[in-house]
This record gives C-alpha cells, structure tokens and sequence, in this order.
C-alpha cells in the first residue's frame, strides 16, 4: 500500500534509524504496524492539534533508539490502537501474532492504571504494573516511552494536567527507569518533570550552567589532553577512550535543594569519563590519575566490585585539578558503559555477550520479583507498596562496610538497624547495641558511606528487637523482619500490646461503650478486618500488621452509628490542660527549690544544652545555651553573676510544645502525610498550618507536643523520609 506522501517520509526516517542500529530487523513487520497505525488513527488529533498517529510513530522511534527488537517497535507503532481505536485485540492477535498482542495488551492494561489517587488504589496499581513488567520487561520499556513522549509534548496540557503528570513520572516512572538502568531516559524524564513542578529552580540552574559552559570546556579540553598524553606514555598497550559528561538538571537540583549546596560545591556537575576494554585497565586509569592528580578523600566509590542495585558498574573519583577546581573521573568498561546507558535495554542492544545480559536480565526480575512478594506479605492494611517501591527505589544510595570488610548496600537514611538485618535476621533479631567506626552509636544512628559498622549481639535465650525499632529502620526488609519476628515470636505479648494500643486509640477517638458493648462493637470491627477472632485482630495490631490510624476513621463511623441510634451522646472528653509547668524538671546549680520559667524565645527541651538567668523577682529563666539571647562569652557580658548551671533532672517526663517548620513540594496529600506520620507515631498534634511559598513549594508550620528532644528528633527524622520534603527544622516559637 501507498500511503500519502508526508507518513511515506515519516516512514523512511523510522527505517533509517532502524538501519543504522545495525541489529537486523523484520521490515514487513515494521511497514504493516505503521500503516495500521496510520489507518486506525486517522482524523484523531491530540491536544497539541498535531495528527495523533506521530504520538505512536514518536514513541517507535524511541524504542528504536533504545535498541529493542522488531516486536517491540511494532507494538510500540500499536500501543494506543485498542484504546482509542475501533481495533481489537483479536484483530492485533490474528495479524501480527502473539508476541506483538501480548505487548500491546499490557502497554493498554497498564495505560488504565492512574497513579494520581489514594493511596491504597495506588499501590494497588502499581502491583498490576510490576506483575505485567515481569512477565515481559519490554511492556515497561514501551509505556516508559510512551510517558517520555507525552512528557516532551506536556506543553499543550493544562496546567492542572501538566502538574499531576510531571508529579507521577517523578515519583513512579523515573524511578522505575532508574531501576531498570536506563540512564538517559530517567534523566530526561526527571528534567522534564521538574521543568513543570519548580520553574524557577530549573531556570536558575539552566542559566548556571550555561554561565560556567565556556570556562569549565575549556578546563575539561585541557585535562582531556593531559590525561591523554599520560595514558598513551604509561600504559601503551590499551584502548581508551575520553568523554566529557554534564550532570543532569534533576541531578543538580537534587543537590542543591534536597542537600542544600551551593551550585560551585557540586563537585560532579562536570566529569571526565574513560572507557577501557576490561576491568584490569580500569583500576590502572585509576592508579595513573591518582598519580597525576590529588584524590579528594571519602569520594573515591568503587562501583566495580560493588555494583549500585539497578547494576550500574565504575569507578568514580574526585580529583583536584590544576587550578583546584575538584572534578570527577568516572573509568569503566565498554560492557559497563553499555549497561550505565541501557541498562535492561542493553540486552537487546548489545546481543554478543548474550549469557551475561541473560544474568542480568535475571537479576533485574529478581528485584521486581522481590518487592512483589514482600508486599504481597503484608496484610491490606499494612505499609504499600507505594511506600516500599519510594524507598526501594531511592536513588542514593550509601556503603557501608562490616568489620571484615564486606560492603552493605543501603538506601540513605539507613540506621545500624537496618545494616544488622541486611546482614541476617538472625543477627538483627540478636542486636543489642552498634558501633561505627569503633564508637557505639545509638540504635537510630543513620549511616554514612565508608562507615565501618560493628553490630553487637547476644546470645541470651529470648532475646529480641524491641517494638520501637519499627519506627527507627528505614528500609522495607528489616521492617518486614522485625514484623515477622513479632508475629512469629511473641503472640502473646503482641495481644497485649495490641490491645493496649487499641484502647489508648479508643480514648483518643472518643470511643467509649459499656464493657460489654465493647466487645460486640472490637469483634465486629476484627471481623470486618477478616480476623477470625479478636485476640488474633489485637495480635496483628501489636505487631505492626494492622495500622489503627488507617482503620480508625471507619471504626470511628461505626461508632457514631451505634450511639445515633441507640443512646445519648457521651460526654465530651476534655483536652488535657495545655498549661501544665515543669518547674521540677530542671536542677539549677547552687539554687534549690526556686521558680523556674521556660523562656519563649527559644522553648529549650529536656536533652538541649541549656543554662539559667535569674530574674529580678521571676526566678530563673532556662535558655538554650546556644539560644540568641544568651551571651556567647558569659564572663564577658554585662552581668556575669546572674547566668547560673542549668541540668535537666533524669527521670523527665512532662510534655514539650514546639514548632516544626516542614519545608517540601506542594503536592496533593503534603499535609496528610504529615497529618497521618504524626499520628502513627502518637503525637499530639496542637496546630498546624500551611502556605505557598515560590516555585511550586511549600511550608508547613505543626506544633507538637513532645516527651523529650530524643521524641522530637525521632519525629523531624520520620518527617524528613516523607516525599518531597526538603527540611525539617524546629523553629523558636
Ligand atoms: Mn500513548
């Protein structure tokens, strides 16, 4: 068939980039999905006006580009005909065969997942997404490219629109690219997302570049030819090859917004990479540029020997330059240069080598395969899947290091409990204390690449983790073990504990019915919740299987119907006097029994640093020792004699007011996350409010009360996991 003149050179330019990708391809396949394609789609447009077959035709060109095989690239030609088109699946089935249908089946299936609801519904969806992308990866390949087009051509959207998807492709797309190794669409996916979330921010950081550009090519040519010159003099036997790379806008975003660098403190914006032939070559570039130039220490990574989770492999070093401008070095092989760009693409890319891309393949499932199952473990009301794909997910990652010498992988935040169960559970479950770097640490210290991590044990019978650490492990694998262990070692106590938690939550909610009521009322909410009794509903809820946070709104409506309908309304329980003083909290030097006042302006808390002034008829005043208001050098203020000791007393127990200043995205369910993490972790929330601030960003004000700063600090650490936030800081007020 002869199509009209301008889809015959759409066709031609499709074909001449399958040909110069040098991996032979079935032509009469090809031709027969484009004018399919062509035909199905004919009179609809997109929103950008333009024809809507290029949509499909785009996204061909992208799969070409990544190197896929024929059937991927005529699905990918089909992807939105049975959607949007009169064309079924049969008809697919019956001329292009099985494979293609099975592609172009899941690419439509997973086209219905939205991600931009609750929760729950998200999680759901995203199982479905997984289930379909192990069963063959191409489908994820495809809607990857797919999102990739339509993120190119978000401009036509609303601007609604263009929020909602930039948001999903940042929190659910690229990270699945990351996972899946492919480097160059992650990264054009995240640029152009947070083009559309933050503007201004990718505007300054475009313009940032663009100023440096002249100077640091300059630079980079100069090194180049140097480093050039001593490679062929050093080691003339090998193959190299010199590249210049520019990190990522999203990259350098991430470490100026979320880490708080200057734009000059990013020592890889700029990096010279070296590609060899083997590994042996590798680590003799290394040599000769640690030779050549002075290594930063603490950021030479060996990604070699260990491999990042989506299998990327190098060798990165800073290195401090002639001028003593740092820059990075990355050396690698050409395997691994074809895996860090293609990752699972690379297995269609790059067939010679087949057994190795097999393993890798293999790998890459396992990892999908993995996360299925641990969330398939968790009951409905448990931690989703959502959360665990965004920690598993995470893009950084830290090394640390046991005191053998074996290397840990972590996702950052990580704390020596989740080291110990990376480890084995049997060693988290007998963990009594850590050390880092041979001093103990407490069990909620976050570890940093290159720590060496000691973790110590016991061998005492009836030894295990304690319910908090649940609060203090950052990764989906210890919480899931330390979930097991209770569920498995400790019904009894979990029963109790359940139970106890469930009344406390009852009180907090108003819920209140003669004891016999109660239960009728307990039993028909654990049936609801599929517990064939309640002792087991109590169990789930101590061991972490069932969150009360999530079910109480239900439990509280249920509530509310039984008392409508049969008794007068309860009386209200009364807050808690919110003026409670802790006068007897704090020991002042010298002075016993005396008046003590919490001074507003920097609202210390038991475990701050803290000292006394002594008021003229108000008694002594406490401060934070670093607070404005105190002298820096006490001998030389004005009035030296009136600044006294102060200590807190050691069995502290009162409540604390204080301030957080929540800074992050302003995204959809922002405050609910914070809302609900307060919650879960029972704090008593006194305020909180909320406002825009420039680029898309928002602050959040939430006063709390807390037991001591060990509470509050564990509550800035869980509010700093939350997505999209920035920082977390405790304000004077
Ligand atoms: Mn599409």
């Amino acid at each position: 068939m002869r199509l009209r003149e301008d889809y015959e050179a759409n066709y031609q330019s499709l074909i001449d980039l399958m040909e110069k990708q040098n991996a032979g391809y079935d032509a009469a396949l090809i031709r027969r999905a484009y004018e399919w394609c062509v035909t199905a789609h004919k009179g609809q447009r997109r929103s950008s006006h333009e024809e809507f077959y290029l949509h499909p035709y785009s996204v061909a060109k992208i799969i070409v580009q990544l190197g896929l095989d024929s059937e991927a690239v005529a699905a990918a030609l089909l992807h939105d005909v049975v959607e949007d088109t009169a064309v079924t699946i049969e008809q697919v089935e019956k001329d292009f065969g099985p494979g293609v249908a099975l592609l172009v089946d899941g690419v439509t299936k997973m086209g219905r997942i939205s991600f931009s609801t609750k929760e729950q519904q998200q999680s759901e969806n995203l199982r479905k997404m997984l289930i379909a992308m192990a069963q063959d990866i191409r489908v994820m390949i495809i809607k990857l490219a797919d999102r990739l087009h339509n993120m190119r051509t978000i401009d036509a959207m609303s601007a609604q629109k263009q929020r909602d998807k930039s948001l999903e492709t940042l929190e659910i797309y690229a990270p699945i690219a990351h996972r899946l190794g492919i480097r160059a669409m992650k990264e054009e996916l995240e640029d152009l997302a947070i083009a559309h979330l933050d503007p201004i921010a990718y505007h300054d950081i475009e313009q940032s570049l663009r100023l440096r550009k002249p100077y640091r090519e300059e630079i980079l040519h100069d090194i180049s030819g140097r480093i050039e010159e001593r490679l062929r003099r050093d080691l003339p036997g090998i193959d190299f090859h010199l590249e210049g790379r520019v990190k990522s806008i999203y990259g350098i975003y991430r470490k100026m917004y979320v880490q708080g660098k200057d734009f000059d403190e990013i020592y890889d914006i700029y990096a010279i990479r070296v590609i060899v032939d083997s590994v042996t070559d590798c680590y003799n570039v290394l040599g000769i540029m640690h030779d050549m130039f002075r290594p930063i220490p603490g950021r030479f990574k060996d990604y070699i020997s260990t491999p990042k989770p989506n299998l990327y492999q190098s060798l990165h070093t800073t290195v401090i330059g002639r001028d003593g401008i740092p820059f990075e070095i990355q050396i690698r092989t050409w395997e691994m240069h074809h895996t860090a760009e293609y990752g699972v693409a690379a297995h269609w890319k790059y067939k010679e080598g087949i057994h190795r891309s097999d393993q890798k393949m293999e790998e890459r499932l396992a990892w999908i395969r993995q996360i299925l199952e641990t969330s398939q473990n968790e009951s409905e009301n448990g931690p989703s899947l959502v959360q665990a794909i965004k920690t598993d997910l995470s893009q950084d990652d830290i090394f640390a290091v046991t005191p053998k010498g074996d290397v840990i992988n972590l996702p950052v935040g990580a704390t020596v409990i989740d080291f110990a169960f990376a480890i084995h559970s049997e060693v988290g479950i007998r963990m009594v204390g850590a050390k880092a770097d041979g001093r103990i640490v407490p069990l909620n210290h976050e570890i940093h690449t290159g720590e060496i991590i000691e973790i110590l044990t016991t061998n005492q019978p009836g030894h295990g983790p304690s319910r908090d650490w649940m609060n203090i492990a950052a990764t989906n694998q210890a919480k899931t073990k330390i979930r097991s262990w209770f569920k498995r070692e400790r019904r009894d106590e979990n029963i109790e504990a359940g139970k106890r938690e469930l009344e406390r939550e009852c009180k907090r909610n108003g819920i209140a019915l003669p004891e016999n009521e109660m239960l009728e009322f307990l039993q028909g909410v654990a049936h609801r919740q599929r517990f064939a009794t309640l002792d087991d509903f109590y169990a789930a809820i101590g061991y972490g299987g069932i969150l009360l946070f999530r079910i109480m709104p239900r439990m509280k409506e249920d509530y509310n119907k039984i008392v409508r309908t049969s008794r007068p309304p309860e009386p209200e329980i009364l807050p808690e006097s919110a003026h409670r003083h802790a006068s007897d909290g704090v020991i002042i030097d010298g002075i016993d029994d005396c008046l003590i006042k919490f001074s507003k302006c920097c609202a210390p808390l038991p475990g701050d640093e803290i000292i006394g002034f002594i008021t003229r008829g108000h008694g002594v005043s406490i401060h934070k020792r670093d607070c404005n208001n105190v002298p820096k050098n006490i001998l030389e203020s004005e009035e030296p004699e009136r600044w006294v000791q102060a200590h807190w007393s050691g069995n502290y127990q009162e409540n604390f007011t204080s301030t957080l200043q929540i800074t992050g995205i302003d995204r959809d369910g922002f405050l609910f996350d914070i809302t609900s993490t307060l919650y879960n972790l029972h704090v008593a929330l006194q305020g909180i409010n909320s406002r825009q601030i420039k680029s898309g960003n928002c602050v959040a004000l939430v006063t709390v009360r807390t037991e001591s700063l060990e509470h509050l600090n564990s509550i800035i650490t869980r509010l700093s996991k939350l997505h999209g936030v920035f920082s977390v800081e405790r304000t004077n007020q």
